[in-house]
């Protein structure tokens, strides 16, 4: 009865060291949260299991309007490491920002060499930075060397993934400009609702003109659909484009002005440009939604 009584008590000491463990694991797991799904890609992709990682928007929501909600509040000052875009993408939680200082935030922004960021004017800067697939990698290897200075015991699993997910990084970068060697210089021309693409235009040779400015708060004029349905028309472009995280409708009305100076164009898909599609589809992931983008402008372009 005495060893029963005794392997009975074992077990349950047992049971509750492994219990604490366990907990104590879980606990240790550092709670980043991160804006934009874009940038939750990235820590996710460094950090994998060993973190857990929360995006505050999710597919669809558009970064320059996008206002915090008491849940995200609370997520934010639970956190341990705030990651944000940074150069004023969510031009709209930097008084957020500005009331949790005692916070780690990491700014991708900063990883971006500064001779490689657009200048918009002599204050700001372009934010859709993650279009150059090379300047990603740099804030990525920024990211990273943050991510492995805090969490000291995951450094060496970090730096592993970083430089598996640098490689592939590099493929899809030779990978994109494959695409459009196949596009005749004089159909690089790439139409969209708002100002994303510079980076991405620069960087794959492509032209990019916009109906609305950098940001979406930006207004745009009769003059802008003015402008952009005379350039679809005397340069023939047979396709232009609509994002997921913006309204259709002005470059709808776009496509029937051109239609009714019989030019056709459509359009030539929906792109993702400042949020990833859902968690369960190919563009839910930053190297997937390059690929869908990519692949859908060089086909509707050539
Ligand atoms: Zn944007």
């Amino acid at each position: 009865m005495r060893t029963k009584a005794f392997l009975f008590l074992t077990f349950l000491l047992f049971n509750t060291v492994s219990c604490n463990q366990n907990a104590k694991e879980k606990s240790n797991r550092l709670y980043i949260i991160a804006t934009t799904n874009i940038v939750a890609d990235a820590v996710k992709q460094i950090v994998g299991e060993r973190a857990e990682v929360i995006s505050l928007m999710g597919a669809g929501v558009d970064p320059h309007l996008y206002k915090v909600s008491q849940g995200d509040i609370q997520k934010l000052s639970e956190a341990d490491i705030i990651v944000s875009n940074g150069l004023h993408l969510e031009g709209r939680m930097n008084e957020v920002f500005d009331r949790l200082q005692n916070k780690t935030i990491i700014k991708l922004s900063d990883g971006a060499e500064p001779d490689k960021l657009l200048q918009i004017n002599q204050q700001n800067y372009d934010p859709h930075f993650w279009f150059d697939v090379m300047i990603w990698k740099s804030a990525i290897i920024y990211l990273s060397k943050q991510l492995m200075s805090i969490d000291t015991a995951n450094a060496e699993f970090y730096q592993n993934n970083t430089k598996q997910y640098i490689t592939k990084l590099d493929i899809l970068h030779h990978w994109i400009n494959e695409q459009y060697s196949k596009v005749v210089p004089q159909k690089r021309i790439l139409i969209t609702a708002h100002d994303a693409f510079s980076y991405y235009g620069k960087a794959y040779q492509l032209e990019v003109l916009s109906l609305q400015g950098i940001s979406t708060l930006s207004d745009f004029g009769l003059n802008d659909i003015d402008r952009l349905t005379h350039t679809i028309t005397s340069r023939k472009v047979k396709s232009i484009f609509v994002e997921t995280s913006i309204s259709s409708k002005t470059i709808e009305s776009i496509v029937e002005n051109c239609n009714r100076k019989n030019h056709l164009v459509s359009i030539g898909g929906s792109l993702y440009s400042d949020a990833l599609g859902t968690s369960d589809s190919e563009t839910g992931t930053y190297i997937g939604m390059l690929k869908y983008n990519t692949q859908t402008i060089a086909q509707a372009i050539k």
